[in-house]
């Protein structure tokens, strides 16, 4: 029986309890079905969406990392680029925002299920389908 690890698990998107099954129905730098979660694991059957609107509050940590990327791409324009015009920055963040914007909530979602979502790692669940 192979052991995925809690950090392997968490950046593939899947699954807090037995960590093969997929969290999301595509791959995780998609963007399509941006905001599609699977309801139940298809390995375990572990219910991914406890409650309806779980992952509302999976916003406040996306937002957290569109905040740390403008901070990022603010340094890193005024430091090494010598600070350039207003326009640089602006259009910087927004095409950044939009590049990165399925990692950043679907991590969000990673992140939230896995704090708030009550699943804990059990092996026992993993070796189900092996
Ligand atoms: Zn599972």
């Amino acid at each position: 029986m192979k052991r995925r690890s809690l950090g392997n698990a968490m950046l593939n998107g899947k699954c807090p309890r037995c960590r093969e099954g997929n969290i999301f129905p595509v791959a995780m730098m998609s963007y399509l079905k941006l905001t599609d979660v699977h309801q139940k694991c298809a390995h375990c059957e572990a219910v991914l969406t406890p409650e309806p609107d779980f992952f509302y509050g999976a916003m406040y940590i996306s937002y957290a990392f569109s905040v740390a990327l403008v901070i990022n791409i603010l340094i890193v324009l005024n430091y090494v680029f010598d600070d350039p015009e207003i326009s640089v920055y602006v259009i910087t963040v927004v095409v950044a925002n939009f590049l990165l914007l399925p990692l950043m909530l679907r991590y969000s979602k990673v992140l939230y299920l896995y704090w708030v979502g009550k699943l804990k790692y059990d092996p026992e669940k993993a070796s189900i389908k092996n």
